[in-house]
């Protein structure tokens, strides 16, 4: 069931990009062609289906690579940056300027790659 969403508004520069999960309009990031919508982005679960949010948090630990977090509801850390919307397999990562983005696992790109 899709909520239903509002034509997309025109943004100044014009250019909009999809949401890879549900089609909604979003102002066009260069930096993140196929990030999901904040929508999508609130439905984000783990491979059972347990919601997960993602957040960020100050680096507490040297061993951890970024601020990048994750709990479940009722706070249980949940540490992995893969997680599912809509049974779409999704990668959370930091984003650039702080906040999280979410966007499918299953693209090419920088994070396509294995890390070594
Ligand atoms: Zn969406």
């Amino acid at each position: 069931m899709f909520s239903s969403t509002s034509p997309a508004r025109r943004m100044a520069e014009g250019a909009v990009q999809a949401c890879p999960i549900c089609g909604a309009s979003l102002k066009a990031n260069p930096r993140y062609p196929d990030h999901v919508c904040a929508g999508c982005e609130a439905r984000t679960a783990d491979a059972d289906g347990r919601s997960v949010r993602y957040h960020n948090a100050a680096p507490d630990h040297p061993d951890l690579i970024d601020s990048l977090r994750a709990s479940y509801a009722d706070g249980t850390p949940y540490r992995s940056e893969t997680c599912y919307i809509d049974g779409v397999k999704c990668r959370a990562r930091e984003a650039h300027m702080g906040g999280v983005v979410v966007r499918p696992a299953g693209k090419k790109g920088p994070w396509g790659s294995p890390n070594p």
